[in-house]
This record gives structure tokens, C-alpha cells and sequence, in this order.
């Protein structure tokens, strides 16, 4: 570990799963670099301070109700806070900026406030109090700058897309088909305000010192390079942060079943396919079923996280069919949640069936496991078109969530040839980024360059 220097570094996550975990890896980043750490976070989905006991963390209200907290709606969500939040944060920012005399708070540099492109206040915020302000984006960078063009590609008349034109590349947004779309740009009610939400995000973004991205050029090339097109400022592609030689400790707002491991532990190499689709999405009960069959027919053992509450209009898994898990014997393990990176790293998983998360993908490249792409919405659909089709390191299920077609692209990836190009393909791009953290690697010299830009700020 680097020795101490004067800075503390404030990171302000969005209160997801999906952007809690990246931050608190970035804060262990710049903790081993010598800079002090607080978080400033919502009452809602509060990280567990418990699990890093060397940085400070500091609680702001958010102003949501219990049944706003249990939305399945992420942009109404996000406008809420963002409308909730901004006066909590700068109370807070300020007895931080200018402690009280006698308040006992000891008084360092603040650095520099790094948050999520999401938070469209804290520019403002930051701004009046002359703090540097680095916005972090959790997403591809190709999704970021795409993100930003949904508002035009509305006014163009993208959307509704015609049948005949399904399957083209949307040109500015690649390799986005316009198939893709309407998963991005929302349903009708949704338009106004997500345009008026990127609007915003694109203002706030364009007057920070510079964006820290959670990729590295070996994934994000083209787009990186594209940037000075939008942005005056650095951009710094720092790599996956979970893969970069910090203390590993677990952000997970739930409680991750640890027999996933022992379980794991009595399987063949490379036997197991893992199915999760991260913190967010829900399925309908008759997918549910659909995935529930498809893996119990084929011939692969399965790790399934099923959260309590993402089978709409149920519990947990009570309408598998009586039996179901007793016949499969030990075939197959549903659990509530996993420690997910544990899971990824077993000798014993051999695929992934994911929604394509960008946080899901990195671990799964990182740890070159192959994939099964089911995305959502939003940036899993690009995600899984460059999984499918660029780096050509998983197979995209097309939404067709069938048993049928699960059985067979469980199959098609665990035990036929094309499996084999498929894992030898993803080990090579799994080396790639990997190496990129690595002293003199890409994403290591953007992190020095990084560090060196908030100590001259
Ligand atoms: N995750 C986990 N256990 C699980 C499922 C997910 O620890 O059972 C973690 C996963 O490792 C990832 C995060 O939750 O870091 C999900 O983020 P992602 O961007 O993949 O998807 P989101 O939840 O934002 O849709």
C-alpha cells in the first residue's frame, strides 16, 4: 500500500446495486493509492458500512416513501432522488468542506467528488463549493455516448420500428439493431422524461473535470477515441476496478448463500452453467417456468439466483411445479442471491446465462467465462450484441426466453464444438483486459494519469 497523502476523495454511488459495487471498488482504488475515503449515501439501499471499516461513511435522507423504495420503475426512481437529494447532499458536502470548530471532525484537502453520471445536481453542487467533480461512468463507454443520442434518435423517428427494418444496424449507436431500440428509448409515457433526464445527465457531465470509466480501451476502443467529439476533457478508462489489485470485500446489498462454493466445489471442471439476471430485472411467471424447464431438460448442472420478489406476482419460487428441485437431485441449486464473483471464479462454472449487466459481463469476461446473453433494457442490450457478435464470446438468446431454446443454447455453449471457439475466444479477450491492469498495461497508466489529475486539481 501507498503511504498516506492529504487528499480525501468523496464518492457519492446511486443508490443501485449495479453502481454501489463499482464505487466502493473504485474508493478501495484510490484508498490504495493514499487518499482518505468518504461515501456519502442515501438511506435507501445503504451500503454496509460494516464491510469497510477504513472508510467514512455518511448518510444523506432521500425523501423516498417505502412504496417509491419498492418501484420497479429505475427512471422514476432516479428522478425522485435526484430531485430529493440535492439540499441533504449540500448540507453535507459543506460540514464536510468547512468543519465546525470543535465539531471533532478532522480536517483534510477534499480532493475531488466522484459520482454517477446519474446524479445530475452534484455538478452544480460541486461547482459552488469549487470542488472538482469527476463523473464515473458504469456503463460500456459505446452505451454512454450512444445514451446521450436517444433524445435525437426520437426526433429522427426511430421508433416505432418497422418489421422489414428489425434486424438493422442503428448507424450512429453500433452495433445496436433497431430491434434493440425500443428497450432503450422506453414505452411512450417514459419518453419525456428520460429525454429530459439525458438532457440533464449531458449538461452535468459536460462541465466536470473528467470521467472515470469502468472500461478499458482493449473493450472500448472506437468510442473512447470518439470522445473528444463530445467531451473537452480526459477521459480515463481505468479497467474493470474489481480485477485491480485491491482487498477484496463484498458490496452486496443482500446476503450472498455461501454454499454456492461447497456446492460448486463437488462438480466437474468448467460443469456448471450459472444463471442470474443481476438486481433489477423481474420475469413474468411463465418465463419463469420456461427458464425452470429448459434448464432442468438439459444435461448441464445449473446455479440459479432467483431473488426473492423478481417472479411478478410472487414470493420466491413457489410455483415450480411440487417436486421439481427433488427430481433434478443435485442437479440443479436455486439460491436467493450469490457471492457472485466467487461463483464466476470456480473452476466448476462453464457459462453464464446473464441479462448483461456491464458489471455482470466485465466479471464474466475478467474470469473468461462464456455467456448466454438475456438482456432487458437499457445498456444490456448493447452489451449483449458486442458479447454476441463482436467479440463473438456468448450466444444471444434473442428474447426468445423458451425452454426449447434454453436447452439448446446451454447445449450449443457447454458441450458442442462451437462452445470450444467460443470459451477459446473469450480466454483471449479474458488475458487482454486482464493485462490491462497490469504495471504498464492500458488501464494502469490511466489510473496514474488519474491520480496525477486530482492531485494537481
Ligand atoms: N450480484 C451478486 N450476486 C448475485 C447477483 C448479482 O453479487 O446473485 C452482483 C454482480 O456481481 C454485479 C451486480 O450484482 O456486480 C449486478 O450488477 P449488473 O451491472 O450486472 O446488473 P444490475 O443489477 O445493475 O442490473
Amino acid at each position: 500500500m501507498e503511504k498516506r497523502n492529504e487528499g480525501r476523495v468523496i464518492l457519492f454511488p446511486l443508490p443501485l446495486q449495479g453502481c454501489i459495487n463499482p464505487m466502493l471498488q473504485l474508493a478501495k482504488i484510490f484508498f490504495t493509492k493514499g487518499f482518505s475515503i468518504t461515501i456519502i449515501h442515501t438511506r435507501f439501499n445503504a451500503p454496509k458500512s460494516s464491510d469497510h471499516s477504513l472508510f467514512t461513511f455518511l448518510q444523506i435522507p432521500d425523501g423516498l416513501s417505502e412504496t417509491e423504495t419498492q418501484s420497479r420503475d429505475v427512471l422514476l426512481q432516479l428522478t425522485l432522488l435526484n430531485n430529493n437529494c440535492e439540499n441533504p447532499f449540500r448540507e453535507c458536502l459543506a460540514k464536510l468542506i468547512k468543519p465546525s470548530s470543535g465539531s471533532g471532525t478532522e480536517e483534510r484537502i477534499i480532493s475531488c467528488l466522484i459520482d454517477d453520471s446519474g446524479w445530475v445536481f452534484t455538478q452544480s453542487v460541486a461547482e459552488s463549493f469549487n470542488l472538482p467533480r469527476f463523473v464515473l461512468c458504469a456503463y460500456k463507454f459505446s452505451f454512454f455516448l450512444g445514451h446521450l443520442l436517444v433524445p435525437q434518435l426520437r426526433c429522427e423517428g426511430f421508433l416505432p420500428v418497422l418489421e422489414s427494418e428489425a434486424e438493422e444496424l442503428v448507424p450512429v449507436f453500433p452495433p445496436l439493431r433497431k430491434k434493440d431500440l425500443s428497450r432503450i428509448m422506453g414505452t411512450n409515457a417514459q419518453s419525456e422524461p428520460l429525454d429530459a433526464y439525458l438532457h440533464k445527465i449531458l449538461e452535468a457531465t459536460k462541465p466536470a473535470s473528467g470521467i472515470i470509466v469502468l472500461s478499458c480501451e482493449e473493450l472500448d476502443q472506437e468510442s473512447l477515441a470518439e470522445s473528444h467529439k463530445v467531451f473537452t476533457f480526459p477521459i480515463f478508462p481505468i479497467g474493470p476496478f474489481h480485477i485491480h489489485d485491491v482487498p477484496a470485500s463484498s458490496s452486496s446489498l443482500f446476503e450472498p448463500d455461501q454454499s454456492c462454493v461447497p456446492w460448486l466445489d463437488k462438480k466437474e471442471t468448467s460443469s456448471v452453467i450459472y444463471v442470474s439476471l443481476g438486481s433489477i430485472a423481474s420475469l413474468s411467471e411463465s418465463d419463469f417456468l420456461e427458464i425452470a424447464c429448459g434448464l432442468g431438460n438439459t444435461n448441464q448442472s445449473f446455479l440459479w439466483v432467483v431473488r426473492p420478489g423478481s417472479v411478478r406476482g410472487r414470493d420466491w419460487i413457489e410455483s415450480l411445479p411440487s417436486g421439481f428441485m427433488e427430481s433434478l437431485e443435485s442437479k440443479g441449486k436455486i439460491v436467493r442471491w450469490a457471492p457472485q464473483l466467487d461463483v464466476l471464479a470456480h473452476r466448476a462454472t462453464g457459462g453464464f446465462l446473464t441479462h448483461n449487466g456491464w458489471n455482470s459481463t466485465l466479471e464474466s469476461i475478467c474470469e473468461g467465462v462464456p455467456m448466454i446473453c438475456l438482456p432487458f433494457v437499457w445498456d444490456q442490450m448493447l452489451n449483449a450484441r458486442c458479447i454476441s457478435e463482436v467479440w463473438r464470446i456468448g450466444i444471444h438468446l434473442e428474447g426468445r426466453i423458451e425452454k426449447r431454446e434454453i436447452e439448446r443454447a446451454v447445449t450449443r455453449l457447454m458441450v458442442e464444438s462451437e462452445g470450444d471457439e467460443i470459451r477459446g475466444r473469450i480466454k483471449v479477450l479474458r488475458d487482454e483486459v486482464r493485462r490491462s491492469v497490469k504495471h504498464g498495461g492500458s488501464s494502469s497508466r490511466s489510473l496514474d494519469e488519474l491520480v496525477d489529475r486530482i492531485l494537481s486539481c
